[in-house]
C-alpha cells in the first residue's frame, strides 16, 4: 500500500508530489496525459513570489514583466508600474516538467483513473491502494465528486476561456494588458511570452467570446502570426464546504480553488497541493477554513454580482476603483499595497507547513 496516491500531474498534483517527497512518503503520481506539461492550456501568468514561497526557480525561458496596463471598455486606460512584485510568464510545460524533476516517484501517464471504491484507485491499467487520496484531476474532479466533496459544474460555475498565442512586431514584452469586456464577457488578457509573442485570450461565463477575441487580435495586431491555439474551462462556482472527506482530499481545480474574478488558479493549485501532500487532511482544512474560503466566497460574490450588473452592460464599481487605483492614486500608496501584498500570503502559508 502507498502513503499517497496523487492523481493528476498539474501543478497541483506535481506540488503534492513535491511536498510527498520533502517529508519521505512512498507515493505514486497517476495521469491519462502522455507527456508531462502538454498541452499548455493556460495564459502561463503568476507573481514571483508565489514562485519564491516555494524556492522554485526563474527559468530563463520565462518572462520577467514591468508593467502593467487595464483598459475600460470605454477605452481608457489605467497603468502600474510594478516595483515589489513581478508577474511572470511561465513556459507552462517547463514548469511542469522542472516540478516533476524535483519529485520523488513513479509518475504513470498515459492511465486513466476510472473510479474509486474503498481506498482503491481503479484505472484503465491496474487498481492501487493508497492510505491517503490527493484529487488533483482538474476541474472534473472525479474522486472528488465520487465522495461528496464535489459536484459537476452547472451554467455560471464556470468561465469557457479561448486563447490564441501569436506573433506581432506591436508586442510590448514587458507590458501584461487586460481589457475589460461589456456584458457577462470577462476580459481579454495578453501576457507577453518574449520575442514578441503573447499568450492573447478571453475567458467568459456565456458569449460569443471566439468572435470578440478575434476582433480584438484584428484591431490590435493586423496581420498575426498565430503560434499556438489553446482553451479550457475555470471552474468559478460557489466555494467548497470541505476539501477533505476520510482519506481523500482534492486540491487546485478538483477543489474550486481559482479566483472567479479574475480566473487565477495556480497560486492556490500550488499551496493546496503542498498541504494535501503533507498527508494531513487537519491542516489543509484549517487553512482551507482560515485562509481560502473567504477569499473564494469574496470573488465568488463579487462575480455574481457583477453578472447581474453585467446584464445592464454598465461598469461596475470594483472596475472604477481598479481604474481609480491604476491612474488616479499616488505611486507611494500603490507602492505600499503592494509590499502588503507581497507580505501577506507568504506569511499566511508559512504558518501551516
Ligand atoms: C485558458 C486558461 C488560462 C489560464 N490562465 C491562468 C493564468 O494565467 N494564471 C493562473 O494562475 N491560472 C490560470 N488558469 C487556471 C490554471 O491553469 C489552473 O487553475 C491550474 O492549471 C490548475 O492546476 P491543477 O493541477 O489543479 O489542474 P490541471 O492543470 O487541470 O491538471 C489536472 C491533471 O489531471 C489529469 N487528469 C484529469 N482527469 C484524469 C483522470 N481521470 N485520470 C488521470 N489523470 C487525469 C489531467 O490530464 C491533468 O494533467 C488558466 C486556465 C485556463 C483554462
Amino acid at each position: 500500500m502507498y502513503d499517497a496516491i496523487i492523481i493528476g500531474s498539474g501543478p497541483s498534483g506535481l506540488m503534492a508530489g513535491l511536498a510527498a517527497t520533502r517529508c519521505g512518503k512512498d507515493f505514486l503520481i497517476i495521469d491519462k496525459k502522455k507527456e508531462i506539461g502538454k498541452p499548455v492550456q493556460c495564459a502561463e501568468g503568476i507573481i514571483d513570489l508565489v514562485l519564491k514561497m516555494f524556492d522554485l526557480p526563474i527559468l530563463p525561458e520565462y518572462n520577467v514583466t514591468e508593467f502593467g496596463e487595464m483598459y475600460l471598455p470605454n477605452g481608457k486606460k489605467g497603468s502600474l508600474n510594478m516595483v515589489t512584485i513581478k508577474t511572470i510568464v511561465l513556459d507552462r510545460t517547463l514548469f511542469e516538467k522542472d516540478l516533476a524533476k524535483r519529485v520523488d516517484c513513479e509518475i504513470k501517464l498515459n492511465e486513466r483513473v476510472l473510479d474509486y471504491k474503498d481506498g482503491i484507485v481503479i484505472t484503465d491499467k491496474g487498481e492501487y491502494e493508497g492510505k491517503w487520496i490527493i484529487d488533483a484531476s482538474g476541474y472534473r474532479s472525479i474522486i472528488g465528486c465520487k465522495v461528496g466533496l464535489n459536484y459537476p459544474l452547472e451554467k455560471n460555475d464556470y468561465f469557457k476561456c479561448l486563447q490564441y498565442t501569436i506573433r506581432h512586431p506591436d508586442i510590448d514584452d514587458k507590458t501584461i494588458k487586460v481589457h475589460l469586456n461589456l456584458g457577462n464577457l470577462g476580459y481579454t488578457w495578453e501576457f507577453p511570452k518574449g520575442d514578441h509573442v503573447s499568450n492573447i485570450g478571453l475567458g467568459a461565463v456565456s458569449g460569443r467570446i471566439k468572435n470578440i477575441l478575434l476582433d480584438h487580435l484584428d484591431k490590435y495586431y493586423p496581420g498575426y502570426e498565430i503560434v499556438r491555439r489553446s482553451g479550457g474551462i475555470c471552474p468559478i462556482p460557489k466555494p467548497l464546504d470541505r476539501v477533505t472527506n476520510g482519506n481523500v482530499m482534492v486540491v487546485g481545480d478538483a477543489a474550486r480553488l481559482v479566483l472567479a474574478q479574475s480566473g487565477a488558479g495556480l497560486p492556490n493549485s500550488l499551496k493546496s497541493g503542498y498541504l494535501g501532500g503533507l498527508c494531513d487532511p487537519g491542516k489543509y482544512e484549517n487553512f482551507y477554513r482560515k485562509y481560502l474560503y473567504p477569499e473564494l466566497w469574496k470573488n465568488w460574490v463579487n462575480k455574481e454580482k457583477g453578472l447581474r450588473y453585467n446584464k445592464f452592460n454598465l461598469i461596475t464599481w470594483k472596475e472604477r476603483i481598479a481604474y481609480r487605483m491604476y491612474n488616479v492614486l499616488p505611486n507611494s500608496f500603490k507602492y505600499a499595497v503592494e509590499k502588503r501584498i507581497a507580505k501577506g500570503p507568504k506569511y499566511q502559508f508559512f504558518e501551516y507547513i
